[in-house]
This record gives C-alpha cells, sequence and structure tokens, in this order.
C-alpha cells in the first residue's frame, strides 16, 4: 500500500504552482485530496482530472483564504465529502512588493488576511477534525529569514509569522499527537516567481546551486512531512532553498 492510503488532505491554493504539484504528489501517495482556489476553476479543475486520471480520489473548492466563512466551508466540505482532515497544507498566498513610503494599506490588509490570518482560520478549523497522526504543512518562505532585495518588507513579514506561528502550533497540538512544520522555499519556478521574470537572474545567482527550483521538489518535501516516516519532526523551519540562504 502507498504511505498515505486512507489519509485525507486539504491543500489551500491547489490549483496552480506549488499548491497544483503537492496536491498531485499527496494523491500519488495514496491520499485522497481536497483542494482551494480563488480565481482559476479551470486550473482547478485540470489538478482534479490529473489526480483522477490517475486513479486517486480529489475536489476542488472555490475558497478565497481572505474570506474567513469561505474557509471555514471549504474545511467542513472536505469533512463532509471524505469524513474527516488528517494533512492540512497551508500553501495559498500572495505576493506585493514596493518599497515601504509606497506599500499601500490595501495590499498591506490583502497579505495578512491571505498569507496569516487565513492559514489562522484553516488551521483552527481543520484541527477540529484531526486526530492522532495529524499533520499540519505550512508553505513559508526563506524571505522570512533573508530578504536580500528591497520591496520585500511585507511579503517576510507575513512568512515571518507564519515561521513563529509554527513552533507556538507545535506545542498546542504536540500533546495530541498532530506534528506542525513550515517549508521555507527559495524561488521556485511558478506564476508568482517565474524563473524567466525580471528578477529571476538575480535570485538564481543567489543561490549556491545557481537555478530555480521546481514545485516538484517542494512537493517532494510536504510528502515527506505528511507521512509517517517524520513522526518526531515538529515545530521545524524547513528549507528548501537551493541554498539561497547559506
Ligand atoms: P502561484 O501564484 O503560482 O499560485 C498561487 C496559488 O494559490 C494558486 O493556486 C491560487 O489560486 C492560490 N491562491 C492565491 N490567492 C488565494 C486566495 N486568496 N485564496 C485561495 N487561494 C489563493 O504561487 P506559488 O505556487 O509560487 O506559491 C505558493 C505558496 O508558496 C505561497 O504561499 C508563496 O508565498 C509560497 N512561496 C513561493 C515561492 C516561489 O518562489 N514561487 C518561494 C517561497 C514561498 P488561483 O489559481 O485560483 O488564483
Amino acid at each position: 500500500t502507498k504511505k498515505l492510503t486512507d489519509k485525507v488532505a486539504l491543500v489551500t491554493g491547489g490549483s496552480r504552482g506549488l499548491g497544483a504539484a503537492i496536491a498531485k504528489r499527496l494523491a500519488d501517495d495514496g491520499a485522497t485530496v481536497a483542494l482551494t482556489y480563488t480565481s482559476s476553476p479551470q486550473k482547478a479543475d485540470e489538478v482534479v482530472l490529473a489526480i483522477k486520471a490517475a486513479g486517486g480520489q480529489a475536489l476542488a473548492l472555490r475558497a478565497d483564504s481572505a474570506n474567513v466563512e469561505a474557509v471555514k466551508n471549504a474545511v467542513a466540505e472536505t469533512v463532509k465529502a471524505f469524513g474527516r482532515i488528517d494533512i492540512l497544507v497551508n500553501n495559498a498566498g500572495v505576493g506585493a512588493f514596493a518599497l515601504i513610503d509606497e506599500f499601500s494599506l490595501d495590499d498591506f490588509d490583502r497579505l495578512i488576511a491571505v498569507n496569516v490570518k487565513g492559514v489562522f482560520v484553516a488551521t483552527q478549523e481543520a484541527v477540529r477534525h484531526m486526530g492522532e497522526g495529524g499533520r499540519i504543512i505550512m508553505i513559508g518562505s526563506v524571505n522570512s529569514d533573508i530578504m536580500p532585495i528591497a520591496g520585500g518588507s511585507v511579503y517576510a513579514l507575513t512568512k515571518g509569522a507564519i515561521a513563529s506561528f509554527t513552533r507556538g502550533l507545535a506545542r498546542d497540538l504536540g500533546p495530541r499527537g498532530i506534528t506542525v512544520n513550515n517549508i521555507q522555499p527559495g524561488p521556485i519556478d511558478t506564476d508568482m516567481n517565474p524563473a524567466d521574470g525580471t528578477f529571476a537572474d538575480r535570485m538564481k545567482s543567489i543561490t549556491a546551486l545557481q537555478r530555480y527550483g521546481r514545485s516538484e521538489e517542494v512537493a517532494d518535501m510536504v510528502s515527506y512531512l505528511a507521512s509517517a516516516e517524520a513522526s518526531f519532526v515538529t515545530g521545524a523551519n524547513l528549507k528548501i532553498d537551493g541554498g539561497f540562504a547559506a
């Protein structure tokens, strides 16, 4: 049997980029997967169809992470469809980059709403349905520890919040046998940070490996943390950054 057989996973922001690769990988490992999206129903459907074509079970749910009721509803729909939640991957996230003098309050509020409050709400709701062996996996960023370019202060702030939240949550949930870990990727080739984008050469040159990472490489780490193999890993902030912070 596969290592996540009989497990139910909820992946936020699973329609594109890292989240899509994570959803597919967890399904390959045998998990039943619910994924959320906000603006790309077609992309979300494509991920679901790919999982089903490979013999897995999946469900796409529209839920803007900035909308508390929508996030609560996505957790409820997942439980209604699949009976429980064993693995929550808090992946949905947004970026906004500007120097402090020009950073708008609207962008500040949006980044906090999606990257921080959305993670809090999804986690609070999901753990109500999670038992011994449960897994909370955050997708933070190496930028919580190192922000080598100007304009990223608020993005870094939100990812720093996730790193701290992870430590505290691990203490809350440890006695219940639930682990909480934060994956901190460096530059990964996605729509958010394309390997041929404006910052790409700069980003590449900062990594030790001199390249972008692939979403599947991050999904490999999620797969490990979600599995029984990672049973003694909790409260950890784990970089997967090609040596960006080395
Ligand atoms: P993309 O922009 O490529 O994809 C974002 C995904 O999140 C999409 O599925 C999108 O859904 C979803 N999403 C965005 N906003 C919301 C929202 N308000 N509610 C629900 N879903 C939402 O981003 P990445 O895959 O690159 O990033 C995923 C995570 O990884 C983020 O948390 C990001 O901060 C983090 N990260 C990324 C790095 C990188 O270099 N790419 C590096 C370090 C961290 P839809 O298709 O419907 O818009």
